[in-house]
């Protein structure tokens, strides 16, 4: 029988009941055992959920309270010392929640021994997608040994409720190379160390009761550092004989094997995981490389995205799996990776259109749709000619209802001049400081001001109509007119209108663009209790009227200082939507980009001096794999200069992108031609301007001085050392001062005296050129 299997189910709750119960517990309003009551209901929720949709391999132990990668290092033993683990048995939730968020120097922490200055550990991005992991720090000669068994512990939940899951690890060699070894060390060197800590948990999991483990390396469709193959095959020989009559299916997803594929073949496991979605081509040579009495798991429904699946398309590929001698016997069905990056269901998305809910699914709609395949493969695709009929006229109906004429005729009549400024940088910056009369080493700030409870009741008000737009309108005027008064008075070059009126900045311009749609409770687990709700892309863009025009010219009306002009770029918008897959990403990107380019240059028509072009997921957006790099970074560049390339010598285009590594992809930096680059490099202590001074970087760039992350405001003259360290990497002529990213977060009371201390640090490094 072809098995119907989950890998993963989002963890969240349909109602975000997670979030609810962390916070509550985090606030002191609940207990712990409130909160575990309330996580082990939502893990049976999910277990019902999937059950009703069909499934019989339901996933387990891939839950968790902050993050998988978190708790497999604690199940482990991989805990750095101070935040009050004995070195034996389960973490407790004070430890685990000081590694997650850092100490906060409550009474539990300092009775669970936790330091008071306790951080929390490094937290980066999931492969490619927005579920940010915390990255486990690992200490020369660490030693592993299971400490707890939360898989075994999983398995015994879905058992006692009469179901027998199929739990989920994190397989060694990708939780390695995950990892951090805090001494830069090769990290795959502690795979030895690691692997009987494994191989326990694998006993422990086969002695509650399970029949197969899947364990998770996604690493496997990414370049794999030298020594990767070697530490593969090392480790699943161990694991293979770990918990004879255990079954092991290795898990590769977000991405095809590639030249891995021998290697995953060839493992000893008894079944595979392919991601037939993101690689449809890799099934031929996997049925090609498996022996007969492997099992193959088929990842044939997108766990990365929202659409309906063309089922018809995906059973075609089953049927070619099916075909292989052996046949269905050992076949699976399944999403291409876990349910974790898609929101629960539709059912509360009532206010769709219909054309576009009618094309949607979401993880409950998805297993539903795998469960119906697994069918089709066994019986005859009798049992499924309704469904595929439906899911093609879904979306047949959803390309129709997506297009407009006009965005496709402009985009075809956009020509390469239109991605090129008119004169080189050099002829530029003359103009624009002939224009600007800027000092040197000018003061800005990167775009956002405090979101404050005022200004978010304010929102909110106007939200449920408790206020007329015209209320909001002069609200929002009166603390833009508080703000440029402020920064006129605290010395700042180049103001900024604060962006009050964004509650987050892709949706604030999504909802103004023709061709997006949002959700009521389309919510992706991002890290711990942060959820977000990405807007969907399902229509050609276009931008009917004007989305900054009136806050910037009104900020502008205030001072004769330049306002500096607020946007998102294509890049981002794209980047942080759930996007449409009838047309390339780069064929969406660039309608973004023509609407963005239309809000720049009637802000330049009304007398706006200086825009500045957010992409903050520039990077983010890079693919998997190195030989895939450049072709992104073409067409995103090309998308960034679309925007921002129509104005005048006169005037001055900004981009900012937070932290980034910008080693390996300065060419790319530089061909964007922003006048003027700001980044985040107070953490790094300039380090990352190496880079830039590597590669000649040749326009401005304003490096960070302010981390806006903490709450500490740095004394003007820390800000002035730092930057001292960029006038070492890059002339006088082309910096700026600037924070490292934008204040919403931050209160007044840190931003008054933070940008106060700037303007000082300003004065004494101007007195010193
Ligand atoms: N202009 C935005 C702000 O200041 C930039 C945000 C970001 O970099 N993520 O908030
Ligand atoms: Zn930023």
């Amino acid at each position: 029988m072809t098995i119907a299997a989950n890998l993963g189910f989002p963890r969240i709750g349909p109602r975000r009941e997670l979030k609810t119960a962390l916070e509550a517990f985090w606030a002191g309003r609940s207990t712990e055992d409130d909160l575990r009551r309330a996580a082990g209901a939502l893990r049976a929720a999910s277990r019902r959920s999937q059950q009703g949709a069909g499934i019989s391999h339901i996933p387990s132990g891939e839950f968790a309270l902050y993050d998988h990668v978190l708790d497999t290092a604690c199940a482990f033993g991989a805990i750095p010392p101070g935040y009050g683990w004995s070195g034996e048995g389960p973490a407790s939730l004070a430890t685990r929640f000081a590694l997650a968020r850092g100490a906060r120097g409550s009474a539990a922490e300092q009775a669970a021994g936790i330091a008071p200055d306790a951080p929390a550990l490094e937290m980066t991005k999931w492969f490619d997608t927005n579920y940010h992991y915390l990255v486990p720090p690992i200490a020369p000669g660490a030693r592993f040994h299971l400490a707890e068994n939360p898989w075994a512990e999983a398995v015994r939940e879905g058992l006692a409720a009469g179901c027998r899951t199929r739990p989920v690890l994190l397989g060694p060699v990708s939780f390695l190379l995950l990892a951090k070894p805090t001494d830069g060390s090769d990290p795959l060197a502690l795979l030895p160390a690691l692997l009987p800590a494994y191989a326990a948990a694998l006993r422990g999991i086969a002695e509650a009761g399970a029949c197969w483990v899947q364990l998770d390396e996604p690493c496997l469709v990414t370049d794999l550092p030298a020594g990767g193959a070697a530490a593969f095959a090392l480790a699943y020989r161990h694991l293979a004989e770990a918990a004879p009559g255990l079954r092991l299916l290795l898990a590769s997803y977000f991405g095809g094997l590639g030249d891995n594929l021998g290697l995953a073949c060839g493992l000893p496991l008894d079944g595979l995981h392919v991601d037939l979605v993101r690689a449809p081509e890799q099934l031929a040579p996997a049925l090609e490389a498996l022996r007969p009495e492997q099992w193959l798991s088929l990842g044939l429904i997108d766990g990365r995205n929202v659409w309906r699946r063309d089922l018809r398309a995906a059973f075609a590929l089953a049927q070619q799996a099916a075909a292989r001698p052996g046949g269905t016997r050992r076949l699976m069905v399944a999403p291409s990776c876990s349910l974790l990056h898609v929101p629960h269901s539709l059912r509360g998305e009532t206010a769709l259109p219909p054309v576009l809910r009618n094309a949607l699914a979401f993880a409950e709609e998805k297993l539903a749709e795998v469960a119906l395949l697994a069918r089709a493969v066994d019986e005859g695709e009798g049992v499924a000619r309704t469904a595929f009929a439906e899911s093609a006229a879904a979306l047949a109906a959803l390309r129709a209802g997506a297009a407009d004429p006009a965005v496709s005729a402009r985009l075809a009549a956009a020509t390469p001049a239109m991605e090129q400024r008119a004169s080189p940088y050099p002829q530029r910056a003359a103009r624009q400081q002939a224009r600007l009369g800027l000092p040197p080493l000018p003061v800005t700030t990167i775009g956002s001001l405090p979101q404050t409870a005022e200004v978010r009741q304010a929102r909110a008000r106007l939200a449920r109509g408790e206020t007329s737009a015209t209320e909001y309108a002069a609200t929002m005027r009166r603390l833009i007119a508080e703000a440029v008064r402020w920064q006129e008075e605290a010395g700042v070059d180049v103001p900024v209108h604060g962006e009050f009126e964004r509650n987050d900045m892709v949706k604030y311009f999504a909802e103004q663009m023709a061709g997006y749609a949002f959700t009521r409770h389309g919510w992706v687990q991002s890290y711990g209790s942060r959820c977000v709700a990405p807007p969907i892309l399902w229509g050609d863009v276009s931008r009917p009227a004007p989305m900054t025009l009136d806050w910037t010219t009104h900020a502008q009306s205030l001072t004769a200082r330049p306002v500096k002009g607020m946007l998102t770029g294509p890049v981002t918008m794209l980047q942080w939507s759930f996007v449409r897959e009838d047309i390339a990403r780069e064929t969406a990107c660039r309608q973004i980009a023509l609407a963005i380019r239309d809000e720049v240059l009637e802000l330049e028509a009304a007398g706006i001096a200086i825009v500045q072009i957010d992409e903050p997921a520039f990077r983010e957006g890079l693919p998997l794999r190195r030989a895939e790099h450049a072709d992104y970074l073409h067409w995103a560049v090309g998308c960034f200069r679309l925007a921002a390339a129509g104005v005048r010598d006169e005037t001055q285009v900004h981009t900012h992108m937070c932290y980034a590594e910008f080693g390996d992809i300065m060419a790319a930096i530089a061909a964007m031609d922003a006048d003027v680059i700001s980044i985040e490099t107070t953490r790094s202590r300039m380090e990352l301007l190496a880079a830039f001074e590597g590669f000649a970087y040749p326009n401005g760039i304003g490096p960070g001085v302010w981390d806006i992350h903490s709450p500490r405001v740095p004394p003007a003259e820390e800000m002035a050392g730092l930057f001292r360290r960029a006038m070492r990497h890059l002339p006088a002529e082309r910096l700026w001062l600037n924070p490292d990213c934008g204040c919403k977060t931050r209160a007044w009371a840190e931003v008054r005296p933070a940008i106060a201390n700037l303007v000082q640090a300003a004065r004494t490094l101007r007195a010193e050129l």
